[in-house]
């Protein structure tokens, strides 16, 4: 409704342009006028001037062209005059009336208050610009769905080559994405972007909170509310500290693009410190050694590159500090890389050895203060300290507040450290089917087959003869795979796991043999790790499955169709470990080892890995700048 003030002012608005469009029209005849009096006048004070026939004749063929000239004037005055006063005219009010009424800026300003988009089509709201999320993107139909990506992050970071960004190896700026952009190319313009945090989750109503979070000081919008009908949580994880005193106030850590600009610049610190005039040789000693925590892959890629930076690039300007430098890991397990294949395990460590980077293994860090790491050995259970320049902090990742938050509002979510999903990467727990949960801050609720046991064996006892045939167990394993995913690995090998489990060899299993046969399937249970893969593949399944049309269950709930549960495939793992040298295993080749070819496939394929060719362009840039000139080692 619109109230008096507004009326009248509308009202005004129309009078003011009503009366600017008609004077404007009699101005137009005036100057038509005013041009006519100035033609006569200037061909009479010509005609007065001519003394002789040929000047005459001259300035007769003059005067035809000036009056030619004044007349095409006239002409043009007469055209231009009354558009350009309209316009003033309209230009005029349309300010005056922007004034007065505050317009929408922005297209979403209508938009994310509506319980429906206003095209019928359903709105998934998704939270996060990461891996799972652009996975996500890349993969959904957007033609089916409104898409609204919120996060505080305004670019995809293509996290596996982070740790070189700490060192110059490659600049930040090459290995991200504008969100805006890729939205634009990938999702052709039918996806919104809000640069916020989503602060709340309410899963019963169908909304989350979101919140500017934008550094900028001054008024603050008021925090909203976006109702979706299909909710995508894809919000990643934080650096964990184990609750460690003194991590966050005195380690950097490696997650974020920013993160690796201030190990950077703290590099540098400790060198231009170490160089000061009469610094003790304790004090250089102490600035110079760069301690990792941590052994896994982001810890091991962070002292590769370290490694790589002081001694193919600080050497030469600080070779009188370069002695000093030491780096050394910290790490709790009795390995490096224990995750991976025992072959690439040794071949790190010796490689480690070679580069003289310190490896504490069976060490956990029980404090950190200003310029020491307490560290506790599990040999002796003695406490050390080391003193250290700058220590980076990589032992894995923890939950973000939100999950936590969201976790906690939700009973069925035992949980806390991830949000629990089923095999469809549905979350567990919440009133409506509709909320999903990928990557990093999701995990994969684990059914054990052996819990229902009984209840399978009856089932798939069709003839009650309380033992099952080849043919009976084949029946039940094609029922359960969907709910069981773990049963998929041993569908295609049904004879020979038969054979196996039938101990007493009289071709039936019973309740005891199929029990075994069940906890052996089981035991291949495991967790997914948080990596860019896992959330890649988890973000393009969720996107094809809700592609798929829709129907509605016995409870009205809306099931997608033919979704098959989320299989994760391994295609491999890469680290860098320094010296040009790269370890990799790749189960599709059966490969496992590393090396300088190593090093070489790592960078070819994460290049060709980039979303775009302008950061194609800008990597394949950095290593030819950095192989021609070297690092940058200015302090920034
Ligand atoms: C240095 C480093 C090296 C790595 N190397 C590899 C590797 O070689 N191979 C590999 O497979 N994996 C690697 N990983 C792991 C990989 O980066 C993560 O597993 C992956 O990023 C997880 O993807 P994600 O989408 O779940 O989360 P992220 O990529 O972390 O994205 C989370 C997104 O959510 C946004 N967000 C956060 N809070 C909110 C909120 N409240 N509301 C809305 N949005 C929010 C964030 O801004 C971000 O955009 C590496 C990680 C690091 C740090």
């Amino acid at each position: 409704m619109m109230n008096i003030a507004q009326k009248s002012h509308k009202q005004f608005l129309t009078r003011l342009s009503t009366t600017l469009v008609q004077s404007s029209q009699k101005c137009g005849t005036t100057s038509y006028n005013c041009s006519q009096s100035y033609s006569y006048s200037s061909y009479s004070s010509s005609n007065n001037n001519n003394q002789n026939k040929e000047n005459n004749n001259n300035n007769q063929g003059e005067d035809h062209e000036q009056t030619k000239r004044k007349n095409k004037f006239k002409v043009e005055w007469k055209t231009i005059s009354r558009p350009l006063l309209v316009g003033a005219a309209l230009s005029m009010s349309s300010i005056l009336h922007l004034e007065g009424e505050e317009k929408p800026k922005n297209p979403l300003d209508e938009l994310v208050l509506l319980k429906k988009p206003s095209n019928g089509k359903q709105r998934i709201v998704i939270l996060g610009t990461g891996w799972a999320s652009l996975a996500f993107i890349n993969n959904i139909d957007p033609s089916k769905y409104e898409l609204i990506v919120i996060s505080p992050r305004n670019f995809f970071l293509f996290t596996p080559m982070l740790a070189s960004a700490t060192v110059g190896s490659l600049e930040v700026r090459s290995i991200i994405e504008p969100i805006r952009r890729v939205l634009k190319r990938i999702a052709k313009g039918n996806c919104s972007y809000i640069e916020a945090e989503c602060t709340e989750i309410n899963q019963n109503e169908n909304y989350v909170v979101i919140s500017d979070s934008s550094p900028l000081e001054g008024p603050r919008p008021k925090d909203i509310k976006i109702s979706y009908d299909k909710l995508v949580i894809a919000v990643g994880s934080v650096p964990h500290t184990m609750g460690t005193k003194g991590v966050k106030e005195h380690c950097l850590f490696l997650k974020e693009a920013n993160d690796a600009l201030r190990i950077r610049t703290k590099v540098m610190d400790c060198f231009e410190r170490a160089s000061f005039p009469n610094q003790p040789i304790n004090e250089i000693k102490r600035l110079l050694h760069f301690t990792v925590v941590g052994g896994g892959p982001t810890g091991v890629e962070s002292a590769g590159e370290l490694y790589d930076f002081i001694h193919d690039d600080l050497v030469s300007t600080f070779p009188e500090l370069v002695p000093h430098c030491q780096i050394t890991l910290v790490q709790s397990a009795d390995h490096l890389l224990n995750t991976y294949d025992a072959k690439i395990i040794e071949f790190t460590e010796k490689q480690f050895g070679r580069s003289n980077i310190q490896a504490l293994y069976g060490s956990r860090v029980v404090e950190v203060n200003e310029t020491t790491l307490k560290v506790m050995s599990k040999n002796d259970k003695k406490e050390y300290e080391i003193p250290f320049g700058m220590c980076i902090w990589a032992t894995g990742v923890g939950p973000r507040t939100l999950t936590r938050k969201f976790c906690a509002s939700v009973p069925d979510q035992k949980n806390q450290r991830a949000i629990t999903t089923d095999a469809f990467l549905r979350v567990v727990g919440v009133p409506n089917p509709n909320v999903y949960a990928i990557g990093d801050c999701s995990t994969i609720t684990q059914n054990k087959l052996l819990d229902k046991v009984a209840d399978i064996f009856k089932e798939a006892d069709v003839n009650n003869d309380n033992q099952l045939s080849i043919d009976e167990l084949v029946q039940v394993v094609q029922k359960y795979t969907k709910t069981y995913p773990q049963l998929q690995p041993i569908a295609s090998e049904l004879p020979r796991e038969f054979k196996k489990f039938d101990v007493n060899k009289d071709g039936f299993l019973q309740l005891e043999e199929f029990k075994q046969l069940l906890q052996n399937v089981d035991s291949k249970l495991t967790t997914l790790p948080a990596t860019a893969q896992v959330a890649n593949q988890m973000g393009a399944y969720l996107a094809k499955s809700l592609n798929v049309d829709v129907i509605k269950n016995e409870k009205n709930d809306e099931i997608h169709l033919p979704a098959s549960p989320f299989n994760y495939k391994h295609l491999g793992s890469f680290a860098y470990i320094g010296s040009h040298t790269s370890v990799a295993e790749i189960p599709g080749v059966n490969f496992s080892g590393g090396g300088l070819g190593v090093w070489y496939a790592y960078r070819s394929i994460y290049w060709e890995k980039q979303f775009s060719l302008k950061n194609k362009v800008l990597l394949s840039f950095d290593w030819m700048k950095s192989i021609i000139f070297g690092r940058d080692i200015s302090r920034i």
